[in-house]
Parts: C-alpha cells; structure tokens; sequence
C-alpha cells in the first residue's frame, strides 16, 4: 500500500516554498532597486533547512546568503548553491584555505583577527565588521586608523562593509535615539573612507527590522532573515505591518496512542496534572528534543480536528501529553498541527513563542534536527521520502 509523508514520520516540518517567494518579493519591494536582498540563512535556515530554502532562493533570484559559521557556509556550496555567502561570525585564521576553497566571504571580527588572516597569505574575499553601538563583533566606530591599515593589507579583498543595530525593532524613545546614534556614526565613518578615497565595497547595516522601521538608508544591500520567513520575532511586532507576511514553517505531528483516564489520576513526570473527572488522553510523539519548549507544559495547546487542545502534564523529552476529551472521533493517526493551520484555527509561532518566554527565532531554530523538512506540496502525495 503507498504511504503518505504523513504515515512516514511521527512529526515533521512542512515548508511552504511559495509562502517564501511570496515573502521575498513583499521585503524586495521595500528596497530602491539597485540594493541587494541577502538571505539570511544561519542556523539551518531558522530551523527551516538551509539547502532547501536556499536552493529556492537561488530559483526565484536571490544571489546573496549569509550564514553564521563555516560548516554551514560549506553545507551551501556542496549542495551547489551559487552566489555571495557570507559569514558572519568569527572563523579561524587557519581555516582560510576552506574560504578560499569554496569561494566564501568572510567577517573580519576585529583588528587583530584581519591581522591574522593576513597573515595566512591566503588571498580571500571579507567583509569588515563595525561595532557602531552593540558591542558584540566588530572595529568600533573610533579605530578608524585601524581600518584604514586593514584596507591596505595585500591577502584581504575588502568587498564590504557592515554593522548591526540592536533595538532596531523597540519603538520607545530612547530605542529610536539610541538606533539613529548607531546610523550616524556608522555612516560617518563610511563617509571619512570615502573621502580619503577608499572603495568601501557593499555598506550594509539593515536587517529585518532595520528594513522594517528604517526603510530609507540606502544601504548597498539588507540582510534579512526572520522576516523571510513570514513571521515577527514576537507577538507585538505583527501589529502595524507595513507587508503581508506568510508563514512559511508548519510543525506537525500526530496521535499514536489514546487512553483513558479516571478521577485523580496524573499524568507523566512529576505528576503535575491531576485530572478532576475521566478523561480520554492521547500521546503525541514530539518532545524537548524536537524544540518544544518544557514552559508549554500544562499551559500550551495544540490543534486536532480544527479544534485547540491543551497539553497536560509535563512535556518529555520525546512524547507529550493532550486532553482529547472534547473531541469526538478522534484516532490513533489523525494528525496535531503544534504550528500551523488546522480547520479554521491557526496557531502561530509568535503564540508559542510567547508562552515559551522566547522569540520567534529562538523556537524557530531550536526545532530539533531529527524532525524531516518536507516541501508542503509533497506532503501529501502517496509516497515515502
Ligand atoms: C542574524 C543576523 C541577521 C538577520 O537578522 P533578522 O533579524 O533575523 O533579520 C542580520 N545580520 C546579522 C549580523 C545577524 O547576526
């Protein structure tokens, strides 16, 4: 008998690639046109996966990645993914034959990591960091000899220039200020390269919500990736949107096991729930390990036959627990949308998110690697993966 993805796997993601394109052109028509959209696609594509939301993105146009480390820079190009990428964290001076390799483009962190790149006599392609105000990575705005120094080094083909704001996504005062500081002395130092002649390469200093709430930089190109994926990093962000946003991931499982229970009985580790009446429970093989956060235990829900469930009981690092009592004609096998639409209830990230105490991009990528990614127009024809 031919099997559907659905009886292949006890969860999974579902991956709506149209919801994407649909995504990209909405951030693209916020940008003037010569300025370049670079996918970000760290941390497995914000738990999506890298190489098929990439490979996508290289269809519809997209030319230009970011990811955060090497090996997932590598991960790209050995799946034939073309194109700029690159990385935006801190990678080893003895790794620059990889870069190289693989035609990658790396950060130059601070001063001392250019200096020991240089001195790899590896010729190779960077960007240079600023700290404009964060304080994470980068030359700050003040060492402005120094990058001047990095300009004239012989191995460091310098092709762009970056920093990164930090509460470009508050709206209070000081959060404003604070961002239009990190601008201006961003731009400043760009304007002193210049004027002494140097080619800065792509200036580059938006992400999702710098492009959001400062549209009108005229940075070289954006980096965007949380907005990419159709959803705001938190519950009040998706009020006044400038665009439509589609979600692009749905998270799924199903019902492998129904029980009941009586009066006073508990359920799972710890005992934390106690029930108050008979109750018709029903085991649903998705845990801690898969990126459900333990916060949704005896708190959050799920959706069954269109209708919201609660989770009962502690969730494991597997396997959680679901009150079904309310739904008639349920069976082993129907499937529970954890993220995701069912019937006329959906349940967004932002939503689990929230209850989890966390951001949309903290649940997003901390969906467990053991869950398959599954292009959603394939997830239900009659064949296994
Ligand atoms: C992760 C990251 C981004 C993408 O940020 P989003 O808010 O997800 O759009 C951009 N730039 C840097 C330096 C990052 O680390």
């Amino acid at each position: 008998m031919k099997k559907t993805i659905y009886d292949c796997y006890r969860s999974w993601i579902e991956v709506d690639l149209d919801a994407l394109q649909h995504n990209v052109y909405e951030l693209m028509s916020l940008l003037d046109s010569p300025q370049q959209f670079m996918a970000v696609v760290k941390a497995d594509a914000y738990g999506h996966g890298a190489v098929r939301i990439s490979q996508k993105l290289n269809q519809i146009g997209v030319s230009s990645f970011a990811v955060a480390t090497l090996s997932e820079a590598i991960e790209l190009r050995e799946n034939g993914i073309k194109g700029d990428i690159l990385i935006l964290g801190y990678t080893e001076a003895s790794q620059m034959m990889l870069i190289k390799k693989y035609n990658l483009i790396q950060t130059v962190v601070d001063y001392e990591h250019a200096l020991s790149l240089e001195q790899e006599k590896i010729d190779i392609h960077v960007h240079i960091a600023i700290d404009s105000g964060m304080h994470r990575l980068g030359l700050t705005t003040h060492e402005f000899q120094q990058v001047k120094k990095i300009y004239s080094f012989r191995h460091l083909h310098i092709e762009g220039i970056f920093s990164h704001l930090c509460v470009s996504d508050e709206h209070s005062l000081s959060s404003q200020k604070y961002t239009q500081y990190q601008i201006d002395s961003f731009f400043q130092l760009i304007n002193k390269l210049k004027k002494e002649g140097f080619d800065t390469g792509k200036v580059h200093i938006q992400s999702s919500y710098g492009l959001l709430n400062y549209p009108f930089l005229h940075c070289d190109l954006v980096r965007i990736g949380i907005m990419m994926y159709g959803v705001y990093s938190s519950k009040q962000d998706q009020n006044n949107q400038r665009i439509l946003l589609k979600p692009v991931l749905s998270l799924k499982s199903k019902i492998i096991h129904i029980h009941t229970i009586k009066k006073n009985e508990t359920v799972g580790y710890g005992r934390t729930y106690q029930s108050d009446q008979n109750r018709k429970i029903a085991i649903v093989p998705i845990g801690y390990a898969d990126g459900i956060s333990r916060y949704l235990s005896n708190y959050g829900h799920v959706i069954v036959h269109g209708q919201k469930v609660p989770i009962i009981g502690r969730i494991c690092m597997d396997q959680l627990t679901i009150d079904i009592s309310d739904i008639d004609n349920v069976k082993e096998g129907d499937i529970v949308t954890i993220i995701g639409q069912d019937g006329n209830i959906y349940q967004d990230v932002e939503t689990i998110a929230e209850m989890s105490q966390t951001i949309s991009n903290e649940v997003l990528s901390q969906l467990g690697g053991r869950l398959p990614r599954i292009d959603k127009e394939v997830c239900y024809e009659e064949k296994c993966l």
